[in-house]
């Protein structure tokens, strides 16, 4: 199955060249051509990679993907113009997995593209990316089978333990707060008792960073816990 990218860039040439190269190389090909139809393809479903323009008319790139992140962890690749240092700082930090400085070399845009579909688990799998699951890493949960292993290996965990880490991965690069948290795996009779939480990301931790050496949940300071996609 072939892969599908999106082409979000408003500059009507460079948008033309990066599609045929993108097809020349293989891949289907989407086009928008302002922020707000940009966002509304890549929330479609139908793509499986966004390269992005900085620069758009109606919503600006930043703005596309902080809204697409709130429920899309689709690979992003944003444009930015030379020397807009602080965006590249913005984009990776808003959830971006690479940034290309225009002007580039397609072979450098097309390696990325290649890079960024392997590490998010092998290209021309990702459209038909069965939902039930998730990893990040060496870490995998089938939802479905209630299972959870780390590079080969099951782990066990009790069923808030397997909750909490579910809601994680499925907003996997997403900051999700402690009552967001608190409410998905523990239901509304704990609403403020936000600390349990504190507690089940420690058992987590304590069954797979301890075991592992590794640092799957990261805490961020006074919002709540984030699992992040390896770098
Ligand atoms: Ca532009």
């Amino acid at each position: 199955m072939a892969v599908t990218v999106l082409i979000v860039e408003d500059e009507e040439k460079i948008g033309r060249f990066l599609e045929l190269e993108l097809l020349h190389e293989g891949y289907e090909v989407m086009k928008a051509v302002n922020g707000r139809e940009g966002l509304e393809k890549a929330q479609s479903g139908k793509a499986d990679l966004v390269v992005l323009d900085v620069m758009l008319p109606e919503l600006n790139g930043f703005e596309v993907l902080r809204r697409l992140r709130k429920n899309s962890d689709i690979p992003v690749i944003m444009l930015t113009a030379r020397d807009e240092v602080m965006d590249k700082v913005a984009g990776l930090d808003g959830g971006a997995d690479d940034y290309m400085t225009k002007p580039f070399a397609i072979e450098e845009l097309l390696a990325r593209i290649r890079l960024v579909l392997k590490k998010r688990g092998g290209g021309a799998s990702i459209a038909s990316r069965d939902k039930n699951q998730l990893s990040v890493g060496k870490l995998c949960m089938d939802v479905q089978r209630y299972e959870v292993s780390y590079d080969g290996e099951q782990v066990e965990l009790t069923h808030r333990e397997f909750e909490l880490l579910k809601v994680l991965l499925e907003n996997k690069n997403i900051v999700i707060s402690r009552d967001t948290l608190l409410e998905k795996v523990c239901g509304y009779d704990y609403m403020g008792e936000t600390n349990i939480i504190d507690v089940y990301v420690r058992y987590l931790r304590s069954k797979l960073d301890d075991v592992y050496q590794v640092k799957i949940i990261q805490t961020v300071r006074g919002v709540g816990y984030c699992i992040k996609d390896e770098n």
